[in-house]
């Protein structure tokens, strides 16, 4: 049996333990992990309908068929032309289903008209049925995972190793160099490339500005990508010249805090536990009030997806269950700082994806 077709047969059984009678998949990441097939993010509808029972049919415009490598044992595709409507073929497909699960990427407009062509289907998120077997990662998407993050590795490792000039360069010509560098070491394409100087690195999310960096700084890099279907993500922050005492003190903590957050990252524990490892520590050293996000996201086909390290996730970690480690501490105004791993929950233990050291490492 194919790939797909296993994934199919579970996402059926979840289908069946939920009351759900048919799935309706369009863009996103879902489709490909059950097909092979990635939509484009088009004005014209691609819907996969898989009911419960019975066949599974691709819906897809016919200018983008030739793309569809069709798996016979998964779906028939169902080509529409120009002049169809592809909301009354969806929904004459789906005729009779009562409750409808629907991927959360899809466009509103589709949903909206499909609402109003299934006046007698509840719609619901496909995510319900699909998250938890999406979660967790099969020995194939761990070895893409850990070939993406050995090559974001290998970027890293530039970086640390001095290769990447900092000082007195802007940061978005470090973004286009690490971006550069990431499509060199092997990624089909750059998610993002955060490089974040002196003050604006306690922003966590701030991209990558015309400030000129400084010697004497701080500055966190976070950068990741795509290699075959898999993302990447690592963050490393490195000091340009010696640190000052406060920035080395802190490091020194965070350091401990993603160290002993990535060790309890064991099966059976829960999410939010692996959160309140790393809170606990920053918090007992003075900076918990400058950890101002959760402490990680899953990753696979998409950057940030299910399960998410955060208070209030009970969610154990399971076999297979992939995600970051990233803790950081942001000073406003001055500096920030965070480091950030991949890891995947294993029967032997937390397996991480990046293996680039974890000191702040001087780099000029
Ligand atoms: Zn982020
Ligand atoms: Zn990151
Ligand atoms: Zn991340």
């Amino acid at each position: 049996m194919s790939v797909y077709a296993e994934r199919v047969d579970r996402v059926r059984t979840a289908m069946d333990d939920q009351g759900v009678d048919v799935l309706l998949l369009s863009v996103g990441p879902d489709l490909p992990y059950l097909t092979g097939y990635e939509a484009m993010p088009l004005e014209r509808l691609t819907m996969l309908v898989l009911p419960r029972d019975g066949g599974a049919t691709m819906v897809v415009p016919r200018l983008e068929a030739p793309r569809v490598v069709e798996q016979p044992d998964v779906f028939a595709v169902l080509p529409w032309n120009e002049t169809d409507d592809p909301v009354a073929l969806v929904a004459g497909l789906a005729k009779g289903a009562g409750v409808a699960a629907i991927g959360d990427h899809t466009w509103a407009r589709f949903l909206v008209d499909l609402i109003a062509a299934l006046p007698a289907t509840t719609f619901q998120r496909a995510t319900g049925v699909i998250s938890p077997i999406r979660m967790r990662k099969d020995p194939h998407e761990i070895a893409a995972l850990r070939a993406a993050g050995a090559a974001a590795d290998r970027v890293a490792a530039q970086l640390q190793g001095g290769q990447i000039r900092m000082a007195g360069r802007t940061e978005a010509a470090v973004s286009a160099e690490l971006s550069n560098r990431l499509l060199a070491e092997g990624h089909e394409r750059v998610n993002f490339a955060i490089v974040a100087s002196g003050p604006n690195g306690a922003s966590p999310h701030h991209s990558a500005s015309d400030r000129v960096i400084q010697p004497g700084e701080v500055v966190v890099c976070d950068f990741g990508g795509r290699l075959d279907g898999y993302c990447s993500d690592i963050t490393r922050t490195v000091a340009v010249g010696e640190p000052p005492a406060e920035v080395a003190e802190a490091y020194a903590v965070l350091l401990a805090a993603q160290q002993a957050a990535v060790a309890a990252a064991v099966v059976g524990t829960p999410c939010e536990e692996v959160d309140a490892v790393a809170r606990r520590i920053i918090s007992d050293a003075g900076y918990g009030e400058r950890f101002i996000h959760r402490t990680g996201h899953g990753i696979g086909m998409e950057e940030h997806e299910d399960p998410y390290i955060v208070a209030g996730n009970a969610l154990a970690l399971a076999p297979g269950h992939a995600f970051s480690v990233e803790p950081g501490i942001y000073t406003p105004g001055r500096w920030g700082m965070r480091l950030e791993d991949i890891v995947v929950a294993t029967a032997d233990g937390p397996d991480p994806m990046n293996r680039v050291p974890h000191e702040l490492v001087v780099v000029e």
